[in-house]
Order: C-alpha cells, then sequence, then structure tokens
C-alpha cells in the first residue's frame, strides 16, 4: 500500500533500523522504544492486523511469531523472558495497520499490561 508507513520501510523509501530479515519478514527497532528490546516484526506484505492475517496467510503468521523469538535469542532476552504483543484495533493501541508483532524484553514486564 503506498501510504502505509510500515510498506514504506519494506521498499526502503523510510529507513529503519532492521535487526533481521528473511524473504517474507522483517523485524527492526521501534522507534519510541518501551522496553532495552522493543523489536516490530512485520510480514512485508501488506495485512492490517493480526486477525486478517491469520485468516489470510497462517503460514506467514507462523513466520512472523518464528522471527520474533529469534529476535528475543539475538538480543539475548530469551531466557529472561520477553513478551509478543500485537495491539489490535485503534481502542487497543494500534496506530499503524500493517500489522506487527511488538517484541519487547529486557526488563521487568507486569501484568495485566495497561
Ligand atoms: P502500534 O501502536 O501497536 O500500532 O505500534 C506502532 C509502533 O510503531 C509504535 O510503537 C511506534 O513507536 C512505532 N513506529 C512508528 N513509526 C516508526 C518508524 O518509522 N520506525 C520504527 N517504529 C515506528
Amino acid at each position: 500500500m503506498t501510504d502505509c508507513l510500515f510498506c514504506k520501510i519494506v521498499s526502503g523509501e523510510v529507513p529503519a533500523k532492521v535487526v533481521r530479515e528473511t524473504d517474507r519478514t522483517l523485524a527492526f527497532r521501534d522507534i519510541n522504544p518501551q522496553a532495552p528490546t522493543h523489536v516490530l516484526v512485520i510480514p512485508k506484505d501488506h495485512h492490517p492486523n493480526v486477525g486478517e492475517l491469520a485468516a489470510a496467510d497462517a503460514d506467514l503468521l507462523a513466520a512472523v511469531l518464528r522471527e520474533a523469538h529469534a529476535v528475543a535469542e539475538g538480543d539475548g532476552v530469551a531466557d529472561s523472558g520477553y513478551r509478543v504483543v500485537f495491539n489490535t484495533g485503534s481502542g487497543a493501541g494500534q496506530t499503524v495497520f500493517h500489522v506487527h508483532a511488538h517484541v519487547l524484553g529486557g526488563r521487568g514486564l507486569n501484568w495485566p499490561p495497561g
């Protein structure tokens, strides 16, 4: 989608601190990190949210989740614990409507989340 920020990151039109890339996924550091590790994992294809991705391409959703774990391992937070979050819908805080997994770690994470 031409007006999608994360599609522009995929195309290279908008720069990002890329930490991992596969043929179908991209992982890059969040511009406003909420934890020492805060990485966004996206499918390169445009899907608005996790529900629509799951319905359209479950294999791609699985690839996003595999990459989320690989990011946690790469940042050294897999053993201490990390969180994967898909904000879904504006009421849940989604602001970019290209599905993305937040990978958060490197500090204590409270439950329930705010
Ligand atoms: P959401 O609120 O769950 O949709 O998450 C969107 C995330 O994208 C937020 O955590 C933002 O800080 C992050 N973000 C927005 N613009 C950029 C960017 O250009 N590069 C990296 N992260 C971004």
